[in-house]
């Protein structure tokens, strides 16, 4: 690329962090990246009304998180700041002012009432819905009576009445709007605030932006920005629009869903490496085989040509899968402490802080196999650190076993591992495996009541391993309430 690539992520702070701007966010970031340009992040906070006070926070937090570090911006500073609108309004005005000078906008003052009615009018009439362009042909003397009357207006584009405006998105080819489709859109409004297309195209070129990427819902405002970046002699960027994301059920993707804040994501455990991987594959892929991408890898490889067309479905399942992939591919330091401080949200609170860590260390090769997220983990562990195992005493008595037979492998289990000086996987192996053999069970009846004895659950980490952190003592315990247990129990 010859030209300097200069592109931002554009975020508004009105809710929280949706995955389909996060994963506008990744791409932009990806792109900057892979060709050595620069990411900025703009803060759109020019709709004051549906400003949240949490939401900035909550944007910026997800983009470190997934460690979507940005080179100018909020808490960087940068030459083209800075990087609020809401900071920004001089500018704004004066490029309003340019186009009301150049006769390509005009003040209205229709009030909210005739706009209203204006509506419902079209509405009633099955007409398309839009401004009806009442102030951009009064005469002078019937816009001083209106400024007379102190009414606050707005300023609205003079959009071209006929004709059409095309332009080469690099993702969708050719794409055409006819001007008879596009209203006389507010650049200003009577706050004093500028609209999003306004302040926008400002920003794009005063930023030097040389490249939007941004969600499809955005395709039909381009012609606008186009229309805009014309009559303010600029020279626009280029465009290129990211697919849809939809949900399961092919419907967009929303919080009908499930989880659509990048982080809840975080809180429920998946860590950011699965996420950046999961996300860059909606909408974009490597080849039509490759699933796990490491960042450098995703940096090096993306590019525009892969995004497709087609929306991207946000499968859950997936997403679990990866994750569960990226957890095995830690070290046991690196999962430990990852998963530490989901352990000691989670362990219930009379399990003594802080956690006992070398003991934990122990504990977490046996469930790296089978923990999807982080979250999962304490409850996958549990057993480990409590005594009040709740489990109905039928679970002991395993396939074709009766009551008598559990107990009896129980009581022979034992006895065995009492006699064992060494509690490691493989005494426990040689002493326990024959034993099935021995009292006449297969060895998944015998493992199974000894599953459920010393875990409270009948799927579990593997048992001899277990038992093994657990130690022969508290091993001993529990099988011993186990025996008391059915015991105590009917039939
Ligand atoms: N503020 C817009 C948003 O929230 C930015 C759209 C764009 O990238 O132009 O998505």
């Amino acid at each position: 690329m010859s030209e300097m690539v200069r592109v931002r992520f554009a975020p508004s702070p009105t809710g929280y962090p949706h995955v389909g701007n996060i994963r506008t966010a990744l791409f932009n970031w990806l792109f900057a990246r892979h060709n050595g340009g620069a990411f900025i992040v703009r803060i759109e906070d020019t709709d004051v009304a549906r400003r949240v006070d949490t939401a900035l926070d909550a944007i910026l937090d997800g983009l470190k998180w997934l460690g979507l570090d940005w080179d100018e911006g909020p808490g960087v500073g940068g030459a083209y700041g800075p990087y609020f609108q809401s900071q920004r309004l001089p500018l704004y005005h004066e490029a309003a002012e340019q186009l009301l000078r150049q006769g390509d906008a005009y003040k209205c003052y229709c009030s909210a009432e005739r706009l209203k009615a204006m509506r419902e009018e079209q509405a009633r009439c099955k007409q398309p819905p839009g401004y009806d362009r009442y102030c951009r042909w009064l005469n002078e003397d019937e816009r001083s009576r209106k400024e007379a009357e102190g009414i606050k207006p707005v300023i609205r584009f003079k959009t071209p009445l006929d004709g059409k405006t095309s332009f080469e998105d690099l993702i969708w080819g050719e794409v055409v709007f006819e001007h008879c489709n596009i209203d006389d859109l507010v650049l200003l409004k009577s706050d004093g605030y500028p609209t999003y297309h306004l302040a926008n195209v400002v920003d794009d070129h005063q930023m030097e932006i040389s490249h939007v990427l941004r969600a499809e819902e955005w395709l039909s405002s381009t012609p606008r920005h186009l229309l805009l970046y014309r009559a303010l002699n600029f020279d626009p960027p280029y465009f290129a629009h990211l697919p849809m994301i939809l949900g399961s059920d092919r419907a967009k993707l929303s919080k009908r869903h499930g989880s659509v804040s990048i982080t809840e994501y975080r809180e429920q455990g998946y860590l950011p490496e699965a996420m950046v991987n999961f996300l860059a594959l909606l909408g974009w892929s490597l080849d039509d085989k490759t699933d796990i991408l490491s960042r450098d890898k995703l940096i090096n490889s993306f590019s525009l040509e892969r995004i497709s067309r087609t929306a991207a479905v946000f499968n859950h399942d997936k997403l679990n899968w990866m994750n569960g992939a990226y957890i095995r591919s830690l070290d046991i330091d690196n999962f430990t402490k990852r998963a530490l401080p989901f352990l000691e949200k989670y362990l219930p609170a009379d399990v003594e802080r802080p956690l006992p860590i070398d003991y934990i260390r122990k504990i977490m090769p046996l469930v790296q196999e089978r923990a999807r997220t982080l979250a999962e983990v304490p409850e996958l562990i549990v057993f480990f650190f409590t005594e009040r195992l709740d489990y109905e005493a039928g679970n002991l008595i395993g396939k074709k076993m009766d009551r008598a037979s559990s107990i009896r492998a129980l009581e022979a289990s034992k006895e065995r591992l009492g006699g064992l000086s060494c509690f490691d996987v493989p005494s426990l192996e040689s002493s326990i495996r024959p034993l099935a053999d021995e009292i006449g069970l297969k060895t998944g009846q015998l493992f199974g009541t000894i599953r459920v004895a010393v875990t409270g659950r009948t799927v579990a980490p593997p048992l001899f391993e277990t038992m093994s952190v657990l130690g022969k003592e508290r091993s001993l315990e529990r099988i011993e309430k186990a025996i008391e247990k059915l015991k105590a129990h009917e039939g």
